[in-house]
C-alpha cells in the first residue's frame, strides 16, 4: 500500500484495477483531483458539480465516483512548502486516473513547469486533444462544424525534453567547443543553445497508441505531422518510424496513401485506416481549407503545442477543448487552457474544457454514458445562449451566467 504524507484518503471507495494493461473500474472508483491555480477553484468546483450530477443520472445510485484532492501549485506550496509534492505524483500513480485545473509557470527565472514536471514524473507520453465542434458556440471560421479531429502530440521528448543552457553559461560554451572540435561545426559565442532529441521508441509507442484509438473509435485516418524536409533525423525519422508501426504491426487494419493511390485508383478500401504525412507548415493551411480531410493526427511536441491551440480556435477556443495526458495506462485529464489569473476568484471563466475533459475521462474509464449525458447538457446550454462572458462577448442575445450558474444550467439540460 501506498504511503502518503500529508493526503487523507477517503474512508470509502476503490482503486481503478489494471489487468492485462487494460482498465477495470470499480463502481465507486477513487479519483484523485488538483484544483489549480488563478481560475481553478471556480471551474473545478463547478465542474465536480457537473461530473456528479452526470453520474447520478447516467447511474442512479449504483455509481459514484470518490473525489480525492491532491495539490498541486500553489495550494501545494502552502500545504507542503514546494509546487509538486511527491505525495501528488504517488497518487496519481496510486489512483491511475486523476484531473487537473490549470497551473502557473512562471515565464524565465529557471522554474520549470509543473506540468511538463508531472508528465514526465509519471511518463505521460501522449498529450491527446479532441477538437469537435459544439453547435452555437461562436467560432471565427464559416464552418466549424467541420473539424472532428484528435491529435496525439508526443509529451517527453522534443524541445520539451528541457535540455538548453543559457549563452555564455560553461555548459553552453562546452556544448559549442564539442562541436567545433568533433564536427567542424561553427556556433557563435553568443548563443543559447537547445537540443531536439526524437527516439525510435518514444515515437513508436505514440503511434500505436493512436492507431489502437483509431481503431476502438472507428476513425477514418491519421495523419503524420512532421518537418522531415528540414530535420530529416528527428522530424523525419518521427513520420518514418511511425509508417513502420503501422506497415510492421497493423498491417490489416491500415493503408498508406500511396498503396492507394498506385493501387486502389485513390479509393481508401473498406476497413482500412488510411495513413497519410503532411509538412506542419502546410498542416496549418489545411485545417482551413481542408479541414474535414483531417481525423486523428500524429506529431512531435513542438508541432503538437501550436497546432493544437491553432485547431482549438476553429471550435470556439482553448475555453472549449479538453485534454489528456495519457500513459500506460496511467491518464491526467486537464483543462487546456491556462489559470487566466485577472478572473481568479471572481466566478467568471467558463469552465467548459474543464468539464468536457471530464467527459473524457468518465470514457476513459468505461463510463461512457455519464460521458454522453456531458457533452449533450453541455451542447444543449450553450445553443440555448447560455453562457459565461466569454462566448457571451461573442454572441448576440446571450444570456451571460457566472461560472457557478452554468454549471446548473448544464445539471438542468440533463435529461
Ligand atoms: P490563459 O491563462 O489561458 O489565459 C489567457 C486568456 O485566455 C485569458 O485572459 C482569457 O481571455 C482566456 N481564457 C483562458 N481560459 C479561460 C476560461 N476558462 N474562460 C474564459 N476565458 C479564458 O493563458 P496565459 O495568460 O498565457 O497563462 C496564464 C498562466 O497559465 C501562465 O502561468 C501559464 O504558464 C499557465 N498555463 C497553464 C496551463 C496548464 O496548466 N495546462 C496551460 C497554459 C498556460 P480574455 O482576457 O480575453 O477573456
Amino acid at each position: 500500500m501506498t504511503r502518503f504524507d500529508k493526503l487523507t484518503l477517503p474512508g470509502e471507495g476503490h482503486r481503478i484495477e489494471i489487468a492485462q494493461g487494460k482498465l477495470h473500474s470499480p463502481d465507486d472508483p477513487i479519483i484523485p483531483f488538483i484544483e489549480g491555480d488563478g481560475i481553478g477553484s471556480d471551474i473545478m468546483k463547478a465542474s465536480l458539480r457537473v461530473w456528479n450530477g452526470a453520474v447520478e443520472k447516467a447511474y442512479g445510485k449504483t455509481r459514484k465516483v470518490v473525489w480525492l484532492e491532491i495539490y498541486a501549485g500553489e495550494k501545494a506550496v502552502g500545504i507542503y512548502g514546494q509546487p509538486l509534492p511527491e505525495d501528488t505524483v504517488r497518487a496519481i500513480r496510486q489512483y491511475v486516473v486523476a484531473i487537473k485545473g490549470p497551473l502557473t509557470t512562471p515565464v524565465g527565472g529557471g522554474t520549470r513547469s509543473l506540468n511538463v514536471a508531472l508528465r514526465q514524473k509519471l511518463d505521460l507520453y501522449a498529450c491527446v486533444r479532441p477538437v469537435r465542434y459544439l453547435p452555437g458556440v461562436p467560432s471565427p471560421v464559416s464552418h466549424p462544424e467541420r473539424m472532428d479531429m484528435v491529435i496525439f502530440r508526443e509529451n517527453t521528448e522534443d524541445v520539451y525534453a528541457g535540455i538548453e543552457w543559457q549563452r555564455g553559461t560553461d555548459e553552453a560554451k562546452r556544448f559549442i567547443s564539442y562541436l567545433k572540435r568533433e564536427f567542424g561545426i561553427e556556433i557563435t559565442e553568443d548563443s543559447g543553445i537547445g537540443v531536439k532529441p526524437i527516439s525510435e521508441a518514444a515515437t513508436k509507442r505514440l503511434m500505436r497508441k493512436a492507431i489502437r484509438y483509431a481503431i476502438d473509435h472507428n476513425r477514418r485516418n491519421i495523419t503524420l505531422v512532421h518537418k522531415g524536409n528540414i530535420m530529416k533525423f528527428t522530424e523525419g525519422a518521427f513520420r518514418d518510424w511511425c509508417y513502420q508501426v503501422a506497415q510492421e504491426e497493423f498491417p490489416r487494419e491500415t493503408i498508406t496513401e500511396r498503396v492507394v493511390e498506385d493501387q486502389y485508383g485513390g479509393e481508401v478500401p473498406a476497413g482500412k485506416i488510411l495513413i497519410k504525412d503532411r509538412i506542419a507548415d502546410s498542416m496549418f493551411q489545411q485545417i482551413l481549407t481542408r479541414t474535414e480531410e483531417y481525423d486523428i493526427v500524429v506529431t512531435p511536441n513542438l508541432n503538437g503545442d501550436y497546432l493544437s491551440d491553432a485547431c482549438a480556435a476553429q471550435i470556439g477556443g482553448l475555453g472549449m477543448a479538453p485534454g489528456a495526458n495519457i500513459g500506460d495506462p496511467t491518464a491526467l485529464f486537464e483543462a487546456t487552457h491556462g489559470t487566466a489569473p485577472k478572473y481568479a476568484g471572481l466566478d467568471m471563466a467558463n469552465p467548459s474544457s474543464l468539464i468536457l475533459s471530464g467527459a473524457m475521462m468518465f470514457e476513459y474509464i468505461g463510463w461512457q454514458q455519464a460521458s454522453y449525458i456531458i457533452i449533450d447538457a453541455l451542447s444543449k446550454t450553450i445553443s440555448q445562449k447560455k453562457v459565461t462572458y466569454d462566448l457571451a462577448r461573442q454572441m448576440e442575445g446571450a444570456n451571460r451566467l457566472k461560472t457557478s450558474e452554468f454549471a446548473t444550467a448544464v445539471i438542468e439540460n440533463m435529461g
